[in-house]
């Protein structure tokens, strides 16, 4: 089926309004017709060929909320009237032993990202910024009856992208967490941290944000451009979270980690993030990675925030709007997350 979707033609082009093909509905496959497609500054990194050339055109947007309107002869687990989600995710070979353990993000096959990779037929996958699109059952998320929908797509790449390290590294009661950058990612850290139990501080460029981050749940909130705050949280936090878009001081960071603690990056930036030895070596600290969160752990995150009454703050647009929206995130001017109201696409 042709359906329309907002496209960036070329590397760094403005995205227009297009018609795309979505595959026929298989045997395990649902049919979502799209309500709300979150921004995420991925989608500018991958337009904007930050991480190497992409298959233009591309459609972005991998945090998709919308209700099932069609299943395949196969599918159990989603009905049609269902409201769910998709995130980063549409396939991945299930038999390594990584899908096997629910990490199907590090699918030893490579997992198929929602949009500018190709799929395990052979076509190009095409992301959320769209009317519909189709996708295997096994890659959709049950969004809760409790969450609002728009407040809830974000959660499917900056929750479950926060989520998870979180959890892996045990954020809870008699926990510091600090959270670098208060944007789309790290406002989620900020309320998924606190919700977790954890002692959450925000490390912002500046004070701007600060009200919000103490109401988002933070109980600390100090500007990176003072030098003096490097100094005052030496050694102080357990768990660093890392959300910035772009290449930072590492090492000025890790001197923030109490012996043992972890700094883990989630931000991708085009750029290396340099790292001096010896701000690992003096506390045995460590410097770690996290990519989203598997298909159970993402069921297990929106279910969470569900009981916990956590959704994004959210800016819904319409999708002639998105190239200025982009603007205003590359910008950090963005509280906290973009949404595209995709009914306005047609
Ligand atoms: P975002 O909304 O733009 O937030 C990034 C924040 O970083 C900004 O709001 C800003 O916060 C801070 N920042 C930006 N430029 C900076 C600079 N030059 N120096 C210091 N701080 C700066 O982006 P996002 O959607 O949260 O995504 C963040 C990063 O995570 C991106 O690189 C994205 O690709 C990556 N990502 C990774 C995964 C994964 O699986 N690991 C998943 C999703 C996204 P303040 O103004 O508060 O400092
Ligand atoms: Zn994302």
């Amino acid at each position: 089926m042709r359906v329309t979707a907002y496209a960036a033609p070329a590397a760094g082009q403005p995205l227009t309004k297009t018609t795309i093909e979505r595959r026929d509905v298989g045997a395990n496959d649902v049919l979502i017709d799209i309500q709300y497609a979150g921004i995420c500054h991925s989608d500018i990194h991958t337009v904007n060929g930050d991480w190497g050339p992409q298959p233009f055109p591309v459609v972005p947007g991998h945090e998709i909320v919308g209700v099932v309107s069609e299943v395949g002869s196969d599918v159990t687990r989603h009905q049609v009237g269902d409201r769910v989600g998709v995130g980063c995710m549409v396939n991945s070979c299930g038999e390594c032993v990584n899908c096997r353990n629910g990490d199907e993000q590090y699918c030893v096959d490579g997992m198929v990202g929602t949009y500018a990779v190709t799929d395990r037929d052979g076509t190009t996958t095409q992301g959320g910024y769209s009317t519909h699109v189709v996708v295997d059952a096994d890659y959709v998320l049950s969004v809760p009856d409790g969450l609002d929908p728009a407040a809830a797509a974000p959660l499917l790449c900056a929750g479950i992208t926060t989520y998870a390290p979180l959890r892996h590294w045990n954020a809870g009661p008699g926990k510091k967490v600090a959270v670098v950058g208060l944007g789309g990612l790290g406002h989620m850290a900020v309320k998924i941290a606190h919700a977790l139990g954890a002692e959450v501080t925000v490390l912002s460029q500046s004070l701007k944000k600060q009200e919000d981050g103490l109401r988002l749940g933070a109980d600390d909130y100090f500007a990176t451009s003072d030098p003096d705050t490097f100094e005052q949280l030496a050694g102080r936090f357990d768990l660093i979270v890392n959300t910035v878009s772009a290449s930072i001081d590492i090492s000025a960071y890790l001197g923030l980690l109490a012996v043992d603690g972890t700094l883990v990056n989630v931000g991708a930036p085009a750029d290396p993030l340099p790292v001096q030895a010896m701000s690992l070596i003096s506390g045995r600290r460590s410097f770690a990675g996290s990519m989203i969160g598997g298909i159970a752990l993402t069921q297990e995150m929106l279910d969470f925030c569900a009981e916990h009454g956590l959704g994004a703050e959210v800016e819904v647009i319409a999708a002639d709007q998105v190239n200025e929206a982009y603007e205003r995130v590359l910008a950090s001017d963005v509280r906290y997350r973009f949404v595209i109201d995709t009914s306005t696409i047609d």
